[in-house]
């Protein structure tokens, strides 16, 4: 399983990381801000990255 921080660390640092307005309100959010996690992404799908590139970034982060 990955963990949140995961996901947000893959959104931060993703080369494919775009802001799906559509899922999450910002009202969600408790700062109202945009927080870039692969679950506030376009291409994340049924908990998984539908263009895979979260074990891409994840491998590069665990390398850095
Ligand atoms: S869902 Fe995919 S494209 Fe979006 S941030 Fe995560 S790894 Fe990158």
């Amino acid at each position: 399983m990955v963990s949140k921080m995961q996901l947000h660390a893959v959104g931060e640092m993703c080369p494919g990381y775009v802001y799906n307005e559509g899922t999450f309100g910002v009202s969600s959010m408790e700062t109202g801000e945009k927080i870039a996690s692969c679950e506030t992404c376009i291409h994340w799908e049924k908990g998984k990255c539908n263009i895979d590139l979260f074990d891409k970034v994840l491998t590069d982060l665990d390398q850095t």
